[in-house]
């Protein structure tokens, strides 16, 4: 019975908003919620990356107008950088999908996805609709347009300026024209229609700015004559906040993108242009019934509760239970099931809030494993003089009258289901495409994260109405520097097994001893642990017994990996047998203060390589940019790799280098390179050799770069699998020591380069030439220029990719580069 007990549950949960911490309501904020509650109207508000939306609009739609307001990002952002920790890819997206929540936990919003991938920079939507299965991310925008009924979409972006902006940008906008029809439309997407009617919005919007022309001042200039005109600046004294305040706080929560932002108080215009459903003449909702008139049976609801909020009392809100009660009553006939649905939910948390209730089910550990049960503590307590009693938590039976202020607490043991699954985002459980996640359980389409996997559901009476509240089991401690500190209840899998090194290089025949790690969730764990690799590598020992007394515990294993004679790549994947089950993924813990913590399981495979490769010269001097791991995966294929600080660039410290080689961005982000850029030119000039990777071309600080005339462009090449022509084959950096070929441009991932320069003196020779389709060739990705004695080498080439991905190619080339003149 526990067990199906369980599944139910499971599904009742609400979807929205498992912020770990339990909301605690002023007066003012509940008193907010009442408005909500007597407006019937939605909006829903499109574009492509977690941070392209409009904070300022969401919050004004959620705080001011009271709407149900929502942001679809079609990404979780994975291909953006990390301004706060090493995370990138798939780690990064979980980060900024908890960045989003927060965010709309701030403004109110509520937060939608797609299963499309952010795969990276695409310079025009149809390059875009190469990665992302269009199919695919339409089906999930009409479900969600379907799911949540908005009256009103509006784009972040414009759907007719195609290379403008980020592919994805254009192709979200595009998109969202495009649902807008189909999902009134029956013979789209069919099967939705199972769960959710056909729906069609009323207006669609396109949300300009100024960025879109380039300069405020020319947009001060621009015919506005076309464009709906709202003044956002909304000042909420309830809150105590102005509309702006709300956006800044929410738009903040983007830490990894560096977004932090302060408001500006007074009149703020947002300027919206409409592409379908016409212009409205003062409202967005025009033409639409947004009271409880709306619905069916609604009047008498719009009344009693224009009541409690006109009545509402901010020194005692329980006053308003008796009144909301009958209200709620009455929400539980309407024929309409959208809005009943959402509207239930509402005054559901009112009435609980008014109630000066709370009620908590904490577990006693952070975790459990697959298959444990959870010994939670159970708090119920009601703040207030109403009389409630406590009937039933799970399928505990009770009578008990619930005392003002007394409150009833309890131990109990949660019996988990078999069907719990451990506790990772729900859209890196299966393999996806470059382009798409893969989700086979439809009911997670389009939700932020999975809902949580324990809950407990408390059966009350409030002054003689049953109610249903579900509470979600969370973990808290006492932190002895922050005080009560909440974590959100997982379950784990038995252990965690990972080659942790992630790109294992093989420059030559010697063999690497690989550690691997196991951490063990459970006590007493006893396995056999082995290795399996590609044809052609050899692997020692076969297997090693595995034997972990407590949970929490972690041990390394040492494995032996030879690799072939021949190029080969190919993966490690360690493999961990307990019992009749194997276990071959890690867990990876993300910890940052401003989302709740996460715990993701990837697989703990590493990548190997052998690279058929030669080298001439040994110590090379690099001096970090903006952040890369170049010295890493040169001391893989065996080089002496040296950082130099800033300070510590002094021709005495450069003589004995074999190469020098600046990281991505040094021109961008070392203010000593305005001058210590000669040192570095003199050690060229004295015979040395200087590799000099991407800057952007905005914000340079020098305009020495190189000891010749060299110009920064935007030119970049993002289609990874563009040919590549070679421009003077004999060039001693396409031959000495490795012959390079077009194979070595195979497998490259995200882009061949960027910010190439498109101007050079006579003294450099262009080695390589690429283009995206459609476009000119670009000639300034690997620029080599003989100055003096030595070498200086400037290329966009984004080696800062590659190497860490294991790219052959991209180590033949780079070893050829730091071999010139040797
Ligand atoms: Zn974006």
């Amino acid at each position: 019975m526990h067990k199906q007990y369980f599944i139910a549950l499971i599904f009742l949960l609400s979807q929205f908003n498992f912020a770990q911490a339990p909301k605690k309501p002023s007066c003012a904020e509940i008193y907010e919620s009442i408005q909500k509650l007597n407006f019937l109207g939605s909006v829903l508000y499109v574009a492509a990356h977690p941070d392209d939306e409009n904070t300022h609009l969401i919050s004004y739609f959620a705080n001011d107008v009271h709407a149900q307001t929502a942001y679809i990002s079609l990404t979780r952002g994975d291909g953006g950088q990390n301004l706060i920790g090493p995370e990138l890819r798939e780690l990064l997206g979980v980060i900024r999908t908890q960045e989003l929540l927060q965010a709309r936990r701030i403004d109110g919003g509520e937060q939608f996805f797609t299963r499309a991938n952010d795969f990276g920079y695409s310079k025009n939507p149809e390059e875009t609709f190469q990665f992302w299965d269009k199919e695919e991310v339409l089906s999930d925008l009409v479900y969600v347009i379907r799911k949540f009924q908005p009256d009103v979409i509006i784009n972040r972006f414009d759907h007719r300026t195609p290379g403008t902006t980020h592919g994805h940008h254009t192709a979200s906008a595009m998109l969202s024209v495009e649902a807008f029809d189909l999902a009134a439309n029956s013979s789209a997407f069919p099967e939705q229609l199972k769960k959710f009617s056909t729906w069609q919005p009323k207006r669609l919007f396109w949300n300009q700015s100024w960025f879109f022309y380039g300069s405020q001042e020319k947009f001060e200039k621009a015919d506005k004559t076309n464009l709906f005109v709202m003044d956002i600046g909304s000042y909420y004294p309830t809150l105590g906040l102005s509309n702006s305040e709300i956006a800044a706080k929410s738009r903040s929560q983007h830490s990894s993108q560096g977004f932090g932002a302060t408001a500006v108080r007074g009149t703020a215009i947002e300027y919206l242009e409409p592409i379908k459903g016409g212009m409205p003449k003062n409202d967005v909702f025009e033409g639409i019934d947004t009271s409880w008139n709306r619905v069916k049976g609604g009047k008498a609801i719009g009344e009693i509760l224009s009541k409690v909020e006109r009545e509402f009392d901010f020194t005692n809100p329980s006053k308003s239970v008796p009144e909301l009660i009958k209200a709620y009553q009455l929400i539980l006939k309407l024929e309409d099931k959208h809005w009943r649905q959402i509207k239930l939910e509402e005054i559901k948390n009112i009435i609980y809030h008014c109630s000066g209730l709370f009620l908590e089910a904490v577990a006693k550990e952070p975790y459990t494993t697959v298959g444990g049960n959870a010994d939670v503590k159970i708090e119920a307590i009601n703040r207030s003089d109403l009389s409630i009693k406590l009937n039933e938590i799970q399928l505990e039976k009770f009578n008990k009258d619930l005392k003002p202020n007394q409150a009833y607490r309890s131990d109990r043991t949660l019996v988990s289901s078999a069907f719990l699954k451990p506790s990772s985002p729900y859209w890196l459980e299966e393999k996806g495409s470059l382009g798409m996640y893969k989700v086979s359980d439809e009911k997670l389409i389009g939700l932020p994260e999975a809902p949580p996997p324990y809950s407990v559901l408390f059966n009350l009476n409030i002054l003689g109405q049953d109610f249903h509240l579900e509470k979600p089991v969370v973990y808290k401690y006492n932190d002895p520097a922050k005080g009560e500190t909440y974590k959100p209840f997982v379950i784990l899998p038995e252990v965690s097994v990972n080659v942790e090194e992630k790109v294992l290089i093989f420059g030559d025949q010697s063999s690497q001893r690989i550690p691997v790690k196991v951490k063990a969730f459970t006590d007493d764990l006893k396995g056999n642990l082995s290795l399996k690799a590609p044809d052609g590598w050899k692997i020692s020992p076969e297997n090693l017994e595995v034997s972990l007394s407590a949970k929490g515990e972690e041990k390394t294993f040492w494995f032996e990996v030879n690799p072939p004679k021949n190029q080969s790549e190919g993966e490690l994947i360690p493999q961990l047998k307990v019992g009749i089950g194997t276990y071959e993924n890690q867990l990876i813990e993300i910890n940052y203060d401003h989302i709740p913590e996460q715990k993701v399981l990837l697989p703990g495979s590493a990548k190997l390589v052998k690279i058929d490769i030669e080298k001439k010269g040994e110590k090379i001097g690099y001096i970090m940019g903006a952040g890369d791991s170049v010295p890493e995966n040169l001391r893989q294929i065996g080089y002496q790799v040296e950082i130099i600080s800033p300070q510590n660039i002094t021709a005495e410290n450069l003589d004995r280098l074999d190469a020098v080689v600046l990281g991505i961005r040094a021109f961008n982000v070392i203010p000593e390179l305005k001058f210590k850029n000669k040192i570095l030119f003199e050690y060229v000039k004295n015979g040395g050799n200087l590799v000099v990777q991407y800057n952007t071309s905005r914000d340079v600080l020098t305009e020495e770069v190189a000891p010749f005339p060299l110009t920064l462009s935007r030119d970049r090449v993002t289609d990874e699998n563009s040919e590549v022509k070679f421009l003077d084959k004999n060039h001693p950096v396409l031959n000495i020591p490795n012959k390079i070929t077009s194979k070595d441009f195979e497998g490259w991932v995200q882009e061949r380069g960027l910010y190439f320069p498109d101007n050079w003196s006579k003294e450099f020779t262009p080695i390589l030439s690429m283009n995206d389709k459609g476009e000119a060739p670009m000639k300034g990705s690997l620029l080599v220029a003989k100055y003096g004695k030595g070498y200086y080498v400037y290329t966009g080439l984004s080696f800062f990719r590659e190497l860490p991905e294991g790219v052959p190619g991209a180590y033949r080339l780079l070893a050829n580069i730091l071999s010139l003149g040797k």
